[in-house]
């Protein structure tokens, strides 16, 4: 049996949406543009405890850059991802208006909160300050789209909650291109802790 859901990617540009995407190699194999919309489509697969999971990746093919989204792009969403750039002060504080424009037309799906680049020495929003995902009940996740980490947690915490199944975990390691960087694991270790001393930690999936 596979599940098949639609999960839109929203957010400022340059915040790492495409690249997060691009990551995925089956996704790469099934990919399509509805000309129209102006929409990247790529199909992911992951398997589940559950079974087979194929999520629709919809990515915008940059009109975030000049507001908001069409309808159609939201429409018949079953998850989102919201995105933002732990070194751009500026696309955190946007999340609050991606969240609406998703929450306006899909009430009431899962939506995810992403802070992305965190492999960067420049950042300028730290994991102590990011206060949006909590205030919304939202799970945060702090991942490095150029260096694989943690890009799973955020399918994975959205395939828990559509399954209604918190103990849902891959039976096989999705695929990945391998990373751009690699990451500095005293810089990441040092992020975490400082998420851990806060209590909030990520709300690691299961959780
Ligand atoms: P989009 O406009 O949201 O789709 O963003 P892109 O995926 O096009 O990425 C914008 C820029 O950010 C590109 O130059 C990427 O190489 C860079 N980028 C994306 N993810 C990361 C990341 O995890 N770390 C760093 N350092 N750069 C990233
Ligand atoms: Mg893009």
């Amino acid at each position: 049996m596979v599940h098949e859901f639609k999960v839109v990617l929203v957010g400022d540009g340059m915040t790492g949406k495409t690249t997060f995407v691009k990551r995925h190699v089956s996704g790469e194999f099934e990919k399509r543009y509805l000309a129209t919309l102006g929409v990247e489509v790529r199909n992911l697969k992951f398997y589940t405890s559950a079974g087979e999971i194929h999520f629709n990746v919809w990515d915008t093919a940059g009109q975030e850059k000049y507001g908001g989204l069409r309808d159609g792009y939201y429409i018949g969403a079953n998850a989102g991802i919201i995105f933002f750039d732990v070194t751009s002060r500026l696309t955190y504080i946007n999340i609050e208006n991606w969240y609406r424009d998703l929450y306006r037309i899909c009430e009431d799906i899962p939506m995810v909160v992403v802070g992305n680049k965190i492999d960067s020495k420049d950042r300028r929003v730290r994991a102590a300050q990011v206060r949006i995902p909590h205030q919304k009940n939202l799970p945060y996740y702090e991942i490095s789209a150029k260096s694989n980490y943690h890009i799973d947690l955020p399918f994975l915490c959205i395939a828990q909650k559509l399954l209604r199944d918190s103990t849902l975990h891959w039976t096989k390691q999705p695929d990945y291109i391998p990373a751009d960087i690699v990451v500095d694991h005293g810089h990441l270790r040092a992020q975490q802790e400082e998420l851990e001393k806060l209590g909030q930690s990520m709300a690691l999936p299961g959780g």
